[in-house]
């Protein structure tokens, strides 16, 4: 491609809602530009970019056997409502009516529509296992879009969905696709981790993301000092503490603690650890037609997860209450405990379980009581992990250390079951000639969602950084004078020879100053720069190396093969 021809409109300001170094430059290089909130134009530089991803996905679904398709983006409203996930999902779908006054939803991701397809198409266990994908727009309306193509509202996703006739079968389609998975990110130059999700109501295992390691990531997750664990905060659990601090022991009274509100407080005044009192966090919880006050109780040196206690409630939202709300229903903010199961529904944290020494509220103004023993609420109370790791607690697996760290969720791998499959009657006839509902997986993986990625872990102060894999062009020519006869005829022949060998290779020949030009095409992030310029009458041109920054002359003659070496 010649750079004078090219449409590619870098600029020196970037988007003034833009923070992250990833949707800076795609935006100043002149790979994207915004057409409202969460919505991107892809530019020529971009859409190479993404081909690039889209054909690594390719290759890598093949050796897997699955099979691309391409389903509608467009998807009825109806199907949704089968699922039941029309309600779910809340305002990030898109609805509309056509002119027949037909609902329709702009698909967010493709479970009913996949179902759809192939429900009354395969009828036999004998056509299974099948696994068919799609490369897609996809559009969720979400809250807050931000930080370029990180989070947008159309963005494109790889989602892959897989049908079989027994969970053993799912099992080994679940670990092919982790692999293929770890592969294509491994292609295209990442650093990730493969971490154990959320897997929401549904429960069990069976849910991995693939997190990219970037501290501008949003998800933060939990990895293990000694042995390959790592979750996502939301699903990560832990070992029972190893030494605990020395308990307070007491008879069970109720002592008067007036002010005494907080959990610092508390512990201050009876000088226990935090670990020996019960913190209560009062949220509201929102179900489909209703919403009710429940009290989470962990102990006080641990904190409320709140995707773990949306699961253990199964609600659509959590939100916060005022301490009016409380009082409205007779409890004393301040002074809520565990030991009175009357005034609104308990979730009490498994670590609680059989706990003893204990200080709670009294659920009376200025009283707490001390020397409580969980183990009366063991038949009386719904216990359930919701309270969330810490750095420093103990590995599930192993007797390692847990640390943080941030990722970019990039893909979320997750098996199904007969979640959809069931309300959509989708069925098969077993080797019994019984009728069964398909045993199902999901695999997502967001394409633009990874151009970005690539460029928060490959960038410095001038640009995007591309690795080999993702670069939209391998090699840059850049003649500086382009009034120079001599430096054209060696440019535009090195440019020549490198096309023949299907190198993709960009031909800088804008009649711009040296310096204007070289900003650009760090900015852009071209592996391999070729500058022809003043040294050209002594044979030797440069090669810059964007990762390095670094330049080496070499012989004219000899800069080709020097090339086809490096790509
Ligand atoms: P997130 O927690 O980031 O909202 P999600 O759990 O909603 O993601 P999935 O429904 O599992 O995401 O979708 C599969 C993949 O699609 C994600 O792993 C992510 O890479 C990508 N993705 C999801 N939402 C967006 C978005 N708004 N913009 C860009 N990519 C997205
Ligand atoms: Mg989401």
């Amino acid at each position: 491609m010649r750079r004078s021809r090219a449409f590619i409109p870098t600029t020196k300001e970037a988007p003034s809602d833009a923070t992250l170094p990833s949707h800076i430059f795609l935006a100043r290089a002149g790979f994207i530009t915004q057409v409202a909130a969460g919505l991107y134009n892809y530019l020529p530089l971009a859409k190479r970019v993404i081909r690039k991803i889209e054909n690594i996905v390719n290759e890598e679904m093949a050796k897997v056997g699955a099979q691309e398709v391409e389903l509608s983006f467009v998807t009825p409203a109806g199907l949704w409502a089968e699922s039941g996930r029309i309600e779910k999902f809340g305002k990030e779908l898109l609805r509309f009516k056509d002119r027949k006054n037909n609902l329709f939803v702009l698909g967010p991701t493709h479970e009913e529509m996949m179902v759809d397809l192939v429900r009354n198409r395969v009828t036999s266990y004998k056509n299974l296992p099948l696994n068919l994908y799609q490369i897609k727009t996809k559009f969720r309306d979400e809250a807050r879009p931000r930080f370029g193509l990180m989070r947008g509202r159309e963005f494109i996703m790889k989602d892959a969905y897989s049908f079989h006739a027994s969970t053993e079968d799912l099992d080994r389609e679940f670990e092919a696709m982790e692999v293929a998975y770890k592969k294509i990110l491994t292609r295209l130059g990442l650093d990730f981790r493969v971490v154990e999700a959320d897997s929401g109501a549904i429960g069990g295992s069976g849910s991995k993301e693939l997190m990219v390691i970037a501290d501008s990531g949003e998800d933060t997750i939990a990895i293990c000092s000694k042995c390959e664990y790592g979750a996502n905060i939301e699903a990560a659990s832990r070992s029972a503490r190893a030494s605990v601090p020395e308990a307070p022991e007491a008879d069970f009274n109720k002592f008067l603690t007036p002010d005494i509100k907080t959990i610092d407080e508390l512990a201050e005044f009876f000088k226990v650890d935090p670990y020996y009192t019960v913190k209560c966090v009062a949220k509201r919880v929102v179900y489909e037609d209703e919403s009710e006050v429940v009290l989470f109780f962990v102990r006080g040196c641990d904190n409320l997860q709140e995707v773990k206690a949306l699961n253990a409630t199964e609600a659509l939202d959590i939100v916060d209450v005022t301490e009016e709300e409380l009082k409205e229903i007779g409890l004393e903010p301040g002074f809520i405990g565990p030991l009175d199961q009357v005034k609104a529904k308990h979730v009490i944290d498994s670590d609680l379980k059989g706990a003893t020494n204990m200080i709670c509220g009294a659920n009376e103004d200025g009283y707490h009581f001390i020397g409580v023993d969980m183990s009366i609420l063991d038949d009386v109370a719904y216990f359930a992990d919701i309270a969330e790791v810490n750095e420093g607690d103990i590995c599930p697996y192993c007797d390692g250390e847990l640390s943080f760290t941030k990722g970019i969720e990039v893909g979320h791998i997750f098996k199904l079951g007969t979640t959809y499959s069931k309300p959509l009657k989708a069925e098969f006839l077993d080797e019994n000639g019984k009728s069964q509902p398909f045993i199902m997986g999901t695999y997502g993986m967001g394409i633009s969602r990874l151009v970005a990625s690539v460029i928060e872990q490959h960038h410095d102060e001038s640009g995007c950084i591309w690795t080999k894999e993702t670069a939209p062009y391998m090699v840059n020519i850049m003649i500086n004078n382009i009034k120079n006869k001599a430096q054209v005829e060696a440019g535009e022949a090195l440019y020549e020879q490198l096309q023949n060998a299907n190198v993709e290779v960009m031909l800088d020949d804008r009649k711009e100053r040296f310096g204007f030009k070289m900003k650009d095409a760090e900015l852009i992030g071209f592996p391999y720069t070729v500058i022809v310029g003043k040294e050209l009458v002594d044979g030797n041109v440069q090669l810059f190396d964007r990762a390095t920054k670094t330049k080496e002359s070499m012989s004219v003659t000899t800069i080709f093969d020097r090339l086809m070496e490096l790509v």
